[in-house]
């Protein structure tokens, strides 16, 4: 073997250790950095010595390919589905069944439900061969290569593992990265996904796993199927398969009744609020495999192993109304107003209808008796209708056509679940919505100015753009409702002192759909000023660092409205900031994208916060304490013993102040 091939294994070797303490078993040892930095070592090799490719190199977890049609798998052992039990008589039944059955006694394993998309990962001789989805349980889905962008599934295996065997489970997003994706989601005025489960599954069939890669998904394993296993019980499954790399959580337990087991249902109908994850019951399984083997199987699920489902908290109430909201984008919201009920501890009155199919599938009418629950979700939903109850003379919900706010014909483009008001000029909400966007804290900020202010501006024919807000005057706003003269002040005050607002801030404020915080803020620096933004073609705005074609197209379809280059030239014309500042441009590169640094310590050529103020401007971020993201630290005099103990613990480089600023050649 030549030394070029044992350096790539032994790399690759390396970075899977890491991977596997800071995803599976959560203790990182080495730094982001670090690891960033042997991972490129990793690629750079690779792309030169194309003969050492492996496609279970850590390297191949960033994603990449493309499936266009996923192709069907056929399963080597059938997915089967699991009997349900929602109380102690039907745990004690199920017993009862599986004692006449095997001999001797039974004891239990207790598990978690998670709920998400199941999952079948195949591995030979230590390598995951494919994944593939559950299907209609004979076959299902190959998506091997979004699968493989999930970190916690190792792509090789550790210890003694079997030669070859499948292994399920079930694929989740924590509640943590699902609240995360959805607060960038509002913040770029799409709409929020609704539930864990459905984003995670819908995450496994798209096509770009790039796109797979960037969520926070994660593999919890829980059954090991094949011949030859080495393992005589599902706990000590649980146990083993832990052993070679997978993640399995540790709230299994072991009952040697079926009094034990509801303890284990009881404990956890509580405590599951906690977790990280959405589970929605617990699957009893019988711990023995020979006592499985014996059991077997009915037509559907496994004679072996029974969910148990907690209770969601549930209540029927009547519908006594849809009503439809427009949202600043112009999506049409559906909303149930209920007659007032109590459920989990709020009085519930209305919940989200989502869309025109929500309604059509679930055939909800007004009058109608709903049962609503209250799951993970923040809103209410409506799970269906009590038909017993339905009145005779009932007719079906017909989706509103109009507008109801300005009566324009709604759209609807192909593949999207949303209606629109496409009236961006004339509709009152969207109107509302878009000013409301403006002033808010991320945007102009302006002082003196609230949301009901500007729903008062707005009807009273006061303004009917952002832009109109700087020609207001104080004679105009007094008479308004609790307007006194001291806030009139305020008000006007306020709106002069957002042209000082910096120009990423204002190219967010517009309310480009799609252009949030971050987009703005990459479009400012690539582009320096609106003018450039506006003369930019589709073509040339993708060719910036991670802007999509979505962004593209919508960036390009908003300069070439007139309406919006007049209001923006409007804007230009009272001061605002739509270029970068000579003081904002000054020094500005890009040479430290990526970096996480901390400054600490005391200086001798620069301070503090012009040290800050370099990485800032240089594209790196400054942070304030050290982490395992650190990627290295400006020491100065007098840096404190925790503080190095802890970058030594972490193994984060130290740089001299001097070194720093050589590095950036000031
Ligand atoms: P159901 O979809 O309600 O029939 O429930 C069966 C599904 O529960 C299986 O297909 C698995 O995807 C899922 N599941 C979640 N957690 C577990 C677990 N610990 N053991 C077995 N199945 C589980
Ligand atoms: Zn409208």
């Amino acid at each position: 073997m030549n030394t070029i091939e044992q350096k790539i294994l032994a790399l690759r070797a390396e970075l899977r250790e890491h991977n596997d303490k800071y995803y599976v078993q959560d203790s990182a040892v080495i730094s982001d950095y670090d690891f960033d930095m042997k991972l490129k070592e990793l690629q750079d090799l690779e792309l030169k010595h194309p003969e050492f490719f492996d496609a279970n190199s850590p390297t191949q977890r960033v994603g990449g390919a493309v499936t266009k049609n996923f192709e069907t798998l056929v399963h080597e052992h059938r997915m089967y589905s699991l009997d349900n039990s929602y109380s102690k008589e039907d745990l004690q039944d199920w017993e009862a069944r599986i004692k006449k059955m095997v001999d001797g006694e039974i004891q239990y394993t207790c598990e978690l439900k998670y709920d998400g998309a199941s999952i079948s990962l195949t591995y030979e001789n230590g390598v995951l061969e494919k994944a593939v989805t559950r299907g209609d349980g004979f076959q299902g889905d190959n998506v091997t290569a979004n699968v493989k962008t999930i970190k916690s599934v190792p792509l090789q295996l550790k210890g003694d593992f079997p030669p070859r065997f499948d292994i399920r489970g079930e694929i989740v997003l924590p509640f943590e990265g699902f609240n995360k994706m959805n607060e960038e989601r509002i913040e770029i005025g799409e709409e929020p996904y609704r539930n864990p489960r459905n984003t995670a599954s819908g995450s496994l069939k798209l096509q770009d796993s790039g796109e797979v890669a960037k969520r926070p998904l994660e593999c919890l394993l829980y059954n090991l199927t094949g011949t030859k296993l080495g393992v005589e019980t599902q706990f000590d499954s649980l146990e083993k398969a832990r052993q070679w790399g997978f993640k399995v959580p540790d709230a299994a337990k072991l009952a040697n009744s079926i009094d034990e087991v509801l303890e284990f249902i009881n404990y956890w109908d509580i405590h599951r609020h906690s977790l990280p994850y959405e589970t929605d019951g617990v699957v009893v399984k019988v711990n023995s495999l020979q006592h499985q083997e014996e059991l077997g199987y009915t037509a559907k699920a496994p004679r072996w192993a029974m969910a148990y489902k907690f209770q969601a908290e549930q209540v029927s109430t009547r519908l006594n109304s849809i009503t439809y909201q427009v949202g600043r984008t112009g999506a049409i919201t559906p909303v149930a107003n209920l007659e007032p009920v109590e459920l989990a501890g709020t009085t519930v009155k209305r919940a989200s209808l989502h869309n025109a199919d929500q309604i059509e599938k679930l055939d909800i009418r007004v009058g109608d008796e709903v049962y609503v629950e209250k799951g993970g979700e923040i809103i209410p939903k409506i799970l269906g209708v009590d038909l017993t109850k339905r009145d005779l003379n009932s007719v079906p919900t017909v989706y509103i056509s109009k507008c109801p706010e300005c009566e324009t014909e709604l759209v609807r483009q192909a593949g999207e679940a949303q209606h629109y008001c496409p009236n961006y000029n004339g509709c009152k909400p969207q109107i509302i919505g878009r000013i409301q966007h403006f002033i808010s804290r991320k945007a102009m900020d302006i002082d003196g100015l609230g949301g009901e202010t500007v729903a008062l501006l707005v009807k009273e024919g006061l303004i009917s753009n952002y832009s109109d807000l700087y020609v207001l005057t104080k004679d105009q706003v007094i008479p308004l409702e609790r307007m006194a003269e001291k806030s009139a002040d305020n008000l006007i005050q306020g709106i002069s002192q957002s042209k000082n607002i910096p120009f990423e801030r204002v190219l967010y404020a517009l309310g480009i759909r799609y252009v949030g915080e971050t987009v703005a803020k990459k479009l400012a620096k690539h582009y320096k000023s609106i003018d450039a933004v506006m003369a930019a073609s589709q073509e040339d705005l993708v060719n910036v660092d991670e802007i999509g074609i979505k962004i593209a197209e919508s960036v390009c379809a908003f300069f070439a409205s007139e309406e919006n280059i007049n209001t923006v030239n409007r804007l230009k014309s009272f001061g605002v900031q739509l270029q970068m500042s000579e003081a904002q441009l000054e020094g500005q590169t890009e040479i430290l994208q990526g970096d996480i640094i901390v400054v600490t310590g005391v200086f001798e050529i620069v301070s503090r916060n012009e040290l800050k103020k370099l990485i800032e401007d240089n594209g790196g971020k400054v942070s304030s304490s050290i982490s395992s993201k650190t990627s290295y630290i400006i020491a100065g005099a007098n840096m404190g013993p925790s503080k190095k103990e802890k970058a030594e613990k972490l193994n984060i480089p130290l740089i001299s102040e001097s070194d720093f600023l050589l590095k950036l050649k000031v």
